[in-house]
């Protein structure tokens, strides 16, 4: 039977990423390695999962869990921009350093795939868009270089041990199960949520790309179903404003419950604007990600109303 090992899947993508593997119904045994910072267990599906809670800057666990896989999807990640400016050091160990153990933990066991989350606008830094793989990386924060460091070693990997690493750069990514996410749909929505004001940082002209969750995790899977390796742009291809965004979220919410909107200053290391270009993917395994953004922040903002009804308040 074949096994997949998921690091991070109690996060956001993961938690979204297994019910899609459960839903398919390939029978796939799922393993997960999560250090519980950005979900827990509970965030996972009632099916059989082989679930290990640890980090994986323990090399000596990773290569563990790894044993009897045949793909691994890397997910595990300090992901926030910020934060890296803050503690460089800790997104280093994490992101680097994890991922390394990720890679080295393949290959001692024979893994035949590592599929691993990386992201386009923090590598390449603040450049015309729409960003591509052929693009020059320059990343203008801590957690772009460590990702950029990450798919270096997934090319060397790959060319020094004959595995097949893909390295998939997620743009902004929503929806449901993002409650524990600082990104600018999930805090909007918690910010209405909890009647508070929104905040935005700048003018709200910074532009981002999108994309569904759902359509995101379809994209993973086709990737490894294609075994395709080398570096993905996974968005929509669309820019969107924040200012935009926001737009759409009063449609979803209704204005009753809409709160007022502070714009404060710019926080340094921010990238102003940046979408992708996902032709590559496209010809490469089909990557159509078709929700209109309306219908996705629906689904999104239904699952947080779930949410608070089924805890209560
Ligand atoms: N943003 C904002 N208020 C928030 C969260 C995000 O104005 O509460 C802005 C943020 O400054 C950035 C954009 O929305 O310009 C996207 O932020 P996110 O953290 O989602 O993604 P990233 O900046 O990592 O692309």
């Amino acid at each position: 039977m074949t096994k997949i090992l998921i690091t991070g899947g109690c996060g956001f993508v993961g938690s979204n990423l297994i019910r899609q593997i459960v839903e398919r119904g390939r029978g796939e045994q799922i393993a997960v390695l999560d250090n519980e910072t950005m979900g827990s267990p509970r965030d996972l599906p009632s099916v059989d999962i082989e679930y290990h809670k640890g980090d994986i800057c323990d090399l000596a666990l990773i290569s563990r869990v790894a044993k009897g896989c045949d793909t691994i999807i890397h997910l595990a990640a300090n992901t926030r921009v910020i934060e890296s400016i803050q503690d460089p050091t800790l997104n280093f160990e994490v992101n680097v350093r994890g991922t390394f153990n990720v890679l080295l933990a393949a290959r001692d066991a024979g893994v035949r795939s590592v599929v691993m989350a990386s992201t386009g606008g923090a590598i390449l830094g603040d450049v015309e868009p729409p960003v591509h793989e052929g693009m020059v990386p320059q990343p203008a924060a801590p957690y772009g270089a460590s990702k950029l460091a990450g798919e270096g070693y997934a090319s060397a990997f790959a060319g020094s041990y004959g595995m097949q690493v893909t390295a998939l750069r997620f743009s902004n990514v929503y929806g449901p199960r993002s409650y524990r996410k600082g990104s600018a749909v999930a805090q909007f929505f918690k910010q209405v949520l909890d009647g508070k004001p929104i905040t935005v940082y700048g003018d709200g002209s910074q532009v981002r790309d999108l994309v569904y969750v759902i359509d995101l995790c379809k994209g993973i899977l086709q990737a490894i179903d294609a075994n395709v390796s080398g570096v993905f742009q996974l968005g929509t291809g669309k820019p969107t404003s924040i200012n935009e965004l926001l737009g759409e979220m009063k449609q979803v919410v209704g204005p009753q419950r809409w709160p007022a909107v502070n714009y404060e200053d710019w926080r340094a290391g921010e990238v102003r604007k940046t979408y992708c270009d996902i032709t590559r993917a496209r010809e490469a395994f089909g990557f159509a990600p078709a929700t209109p953004l309306v219908d996705g922040l629906q689904a999104t903002w239904s699952w947080f109303l779930s949410q608070t009804s089924a805890s209560g308040s």
